[in-house]
């Protein structure tokens, strides 16, 4: 059976793990939390790298800084992994889901304006398989009016937009290394921002409301309750992980788009012949080959593939059911103007095998298939 996916392997990563534990300190906010944050803010060019324990945590930090408050408005797109909401139901906003742009699937960022009313506060656009949506728009939209946007990064680590990061042209960024994820560390994430005035009340929260990294700066004599937080802090065993896999980006990344490369040119043919449409990549932009997924005619050709392609063994996979028609996105959002693409589209697409593992031979064996299917 090839997989849908497998968490890379590439190196340092037991090596790392083994110097972590003998550091005796495997806790948060060590030597490699601190290797990561400094890769990451070198890499990114970004001022502040918080690690946390996920995205959705990040995500969660982010509405808490962003100071989303109950009865507040957030728009993001319904095509979404629930963390995405979820963060901001928490602090008692409600969301506001618009239409998607089915080249990207990315929020169609011309129905952003129309959806704001004067309780939005926040925009969340939403990087679907590390390509960009429009920030360029998404940003004069944002100044506009006056409102926060937070990029959901989960998948855009390392991919680029105009030259700058994902995650590092909104207010804030929120990124993901679940082991689903380009790099990893099992179940992880980080928060990025470029402003300094959110570092002291991000540092707060992260450490459970107090003022300790403060203290371990020798800034303050003893730490104390300062404000609300929580803990999302990874332990040290985790970061080591991740810091073999940053290390090794180019050739996960290199790996990644091999793999993707030789899905796009020998699918093309099925592209030309009106039976899929594959993925497209706007000007501009440079994704990091996260995903690999295709278009089919419809839901039931779909079901048909996916059966299909595992009577042969291979796992192909759906994503994510839009969040406005399950039960709490009922209860806590509503769908402004008219969903033209986000359930159709949804319901047409799916992802092809795509991990660091995977060999050229499964690759072949895999476009064979497809190939010789049905439409
Ligand atoms: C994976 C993912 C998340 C959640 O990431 P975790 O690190 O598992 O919390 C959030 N949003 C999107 C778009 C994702 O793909």
């Amino acid at each position: 059976m090839i997989d849908f996916n497998r968490p890379a392997i590439v190196g340092n990563e037991l090596n790392y793990i083994r110097d972590a534990v003998n550091q005796g300190m495997l806790c948060g906010d060590g030597k490699y939390t601190k290797l990561c944050s400094a890769w990451m803010k070198e890499r990114f060019a970004v001022s502040q790298v918080f690690l946390t324990t996920s995205c959705t945590h990040a995500l969660e930090m982010a509405a808490f800084l962003s100071d989303i408050q109950p009865g507040d408005e957030v728009i993001m797109p319904s095509y979404t992994f629930v963390s995405t909401a979820d963060a901001f139901v928490l602090r008692g906003a409600k969301v506001v889901f618009v239409d998607i742009r089915p080249d990207t699937m990315n929020i169609d960022e011309k129905l952003i304006e129309q959806a704001i009313t004067e309780k939005t506060k926040a925009i969340v656009p939403v990087h679907y398989a590390g390509v960009a949506c429009e920030m360029n728009k998404i940003m004069e939209i944002a100044q506009k009016y006056h409102l926060k946007v937070v990029e959901d990064a989960a998948q855009g680590v390392e991919a680029y937009y105009y030259g700058r990061a994902l995650g590092t042209i909104g207010d804030f960024g929120c990124y993901s290394f679940h082991e689903t994820k380009n790099y990893t560390m099992g179940e992880g994430g980080a928060l990025v921002f470029q402003k300094n005035e959110y570092q002291e009340k991000a540092e707060i929260l992260r450490e459970k409301g107090t003022d300790r990294s403060k203290f371990f700066r020798g800034q303050v004599d003893k730490y104390r309750w300062i404000d609300y937080g929580s803990s999302y802090l990874p332990s040290e065993m985790n970061a080591a992980y991740l810091y073999a896999q940053l290390e090794e980006c180019e050739k996960i990344n290199r790996k990644r788009h091999q793999i993707y490369d030789y899905y796009h040119t020998n699918l093309e043919n099925l592209e030309e012949e009106g039976k899929i449409e594959r993925p497209c990549v706007p000007e501009g932009c440079v994704h990091n080959a996260h995903m690999y997924y295709i278009k089919v005619k419809d839901l039931q050709t779909r079901t048909r593939l996916i059966a299909y392609l595992k009577e042969n063994g291979i796992c192909a996979a759906f994503h994510y059911v839009p969040l406005h028609s399950s039960p709490a996105g009922q209860k806590f959002g509503r769908f402004n103007g008219k969903d033209v693409y986000t359930t159709k589209e949804s319901e047409r697409l799916l992802r092809l095998p795509m991990f660091y593992d995977l060999s050229v031979q499964d690759q072949e064996y895999i476009v064979d298939k497809i190939q010789k299917f049905e439409f």
